[in-house]
């Protein structure tokens, strides 16, 4: 059996082959480099006190451990093949070809590395014995920037994002290689970019841009657009890729200089949305279209019993005015039964709408304000968030009594109104402005949504809060004499600007708690 090798074997047989009384084991010790020995299995047989402090191991720790557990996981097997090898045909050189070499210490972290290997035969049995120096400031700054950048390309990619460096003063970009593959063409200049941009959206990127370079405006870039690339030139087709732009200015004696940040292609997030937005689309006016279908024929089953009864009387009546003499008695009756069945569809009309509205509205104590934001998440959630949004808020508004449910789908209903106005009209830059106002006298707050879009024409006007009204190739014309019942359900007032003139201007009031 062969005898089993440890270190103080090897320093016995050290000491019999010296002339003179210095220990292996003392010499060993003595190198300022640490050192290993390691055995032709690759187990670590001695290490020297600075190698145990490079590696954070103790001796008797370290000869339990086959050499390769000082090396990243990602190099073991390849060092394994490279150690038989070297075994094959050993010989003193330093290992590596001149590559970095990376030791792993025992907490994880790994440190740069020069390792010299020398043979050494002791007891008949070979061992090879590691000189390790730790590289010089210089390569270990190099390595470490090397690992994270290294890591942050990994991350990159994981992620999905290009980044880019913006010099503001000579409107010049800098972008990695994954942004110039998103925009799919060289962006060296603010313009370049520009040119990329889906033409619907470069007024937006501009005011964001223009936004982010003012001192007074937070330094805040923040941006989503969309990137037109050519996928065949020769059919002219386009394709399009949404951008999510975050960045940060940095800002010298009060002019901006550089903004940095990230880009992320969210284009598959969008085409999903759009998708998601088509189906809540195709529902929602489906449930209005048998909402009204059913609304209908209520009104028709309601009506028809007492108008058949009109006409039935009126006939009547007719008949006893053409007799000679006129039967005035008979028409008297049947005047007056045609009086009472209009009464009766009426009042039948009346208890209808009351069931129809549940006569309650289950009303609790709101902060308008919060309503508000509340409903541009929603909005924004379906698929109409691409305005620029000034708000115009009242911090100390007392509380309002409303339906917050009610309210927030009147909200909706008149930002959408306002998003499709202007995405119709392709104007250059969509706003949309909502302030909220006390009307102290009244004792009512007065909520005011504004947008830019093409307004309505006073013919049109005239028309908009009736039922079934609709400019729209697929609109159903109920949105606005639904919001104005339900606004009238909660106590308030709903109307429309009729002097206006550069978009629309609509306004609803609800009274305070
Ligand atoms: P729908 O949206 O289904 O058409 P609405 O009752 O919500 O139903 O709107 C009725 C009509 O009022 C719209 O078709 C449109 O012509 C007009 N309208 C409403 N809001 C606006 C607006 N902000 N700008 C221009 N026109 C508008």
């Amino acid at each position: 059996m062969k005898e089993s090798v440890n270190s103080e074997s090897i320093t016995e047989h050290a000491q019999k082959a010296s002339p003179n009384p210095i220990s292996f084991a003392d010499l060993f010790e003595a190198v300022v480099e640490a050192m290993i020995l390691v055995d032709a299995s690759g187990k670590i047989v001695m290490a020297n006190a600075t190698a145990q402090e490079l590696c954070g191991y103790t001796l008797n720790e370290l000869c339990k451990l086959e050499v390769e557990a000082l090396i990243p996981q990602r190099f073991r097997e390849h060092h394994r093949e490279y150690r038989k090898h070297y075994l094959a045909h050993p010989r003193k050189r330093p290992m590596g070809n001149n590559r970095n070499l990376v030791l792993l210490h025992r907490d994880g972290h790994e440190i740069g590395v020069d390792i010299s290997l020398s043979p050494v035969t002791l007891q008949h049995q070979i061992y090879v014995l590691l000189a390790l120096n730790t590289v010089d400031r210089c390569s270990q700054a190099e390595y470490a920037l090397h690992e994270s950048q290294e890591r942050l390309w990994l991350i990159k990619q994981m992620v999905n994002v290009g980044i880019f460096d913006i010099d503001c003063v000579n409107r010049r970009i800098y972008c990695d290689e994954r942004l110039r593959e998103l925009c799919g063409n060289s962006i060296d200049e603010m313009d370049d970019l520009i040119a990329v941009v889906h033409t619907d959206d470069r007024a937006r990127c501009q005011a964001a841009y223009d936004k982010a370079i003012n001192p007074r405006m937070g330094g805040e870039f923040r941006v989503q657009f969309r990137i037109v690339q050519n996928s065949d030139l020769q059919s002219d087709q386009q394709q399009e890729r949404w951008l999510t732009i975050f960045g940060e200015t940095q800002f010298e004696m009060g002019k901006a200089k550089r903004i940095v940040g990230i880009a992320r292609d969210v284009t598959q997030r969008k085409q999903r949305e759009k998708k998601l937005q088509q189906y809540r689309n195709e529902t929602e006016a489906l449930f209005k279209q048998q909402v009204a279908m059913l609304t209908a024929s209520a009104i028709a089953h309601e009506l028809n019993s007492p108008l058949t009864a009109i006409s039935a009387y009126s006939e009547v009546a007719l008949h006893a005015l053409n007799e000679t003499p006129t039967d005035c008695g008979s028409m008297k009756n049947a005047i007056k039964s045609c009086f009472e069945q209009a009464q009766l569809a009426g009042h039948k009309l009346y208890e209808l709408l009351n069931f129809l509205q549940n006569n309650t509205v289950e009303s609790e104590v709101l902060d308008l304000n919060q309503v508000i934001e509340d409903a541009l998440l929603l909005a924004r959630g379906d698929g109409y968030g691409d305005f620029i949004l000034v708000l115009d808020l009242e911090s100390k508004l007392p509380a309002v009594r409303a339906n917050r449910f009610q309210i927030q789908r009147v909200l909706v209903n008149l930002i959408r109104n306002a998003v499709e106005a202007m995405r119709s009209a392709r104007v250059s830059v969509s706003e949309i402005r909502i302030s909220v106002t006390t009307l102290a006298l009244e004792k009512m707050a007065m909520v005011s949504i504004i947008d830019n879009g093409p307004g309505i024409d006073p013919e049109t006007l005239k028309r908009i809060f009736k039922p079934f009204f609709t400019t729209k190739p697929t609109g159903l014309g109920v949105g606005l004499s639904i919001s104005r019942a339900l606004i009238e359900a909660n106590g308030g007032r709903l109307w429309m600007d009729p002097d206006y003139k550069q978009g629309a201007r609509f306004h609803f009031t609800l009274p305070f708690a």
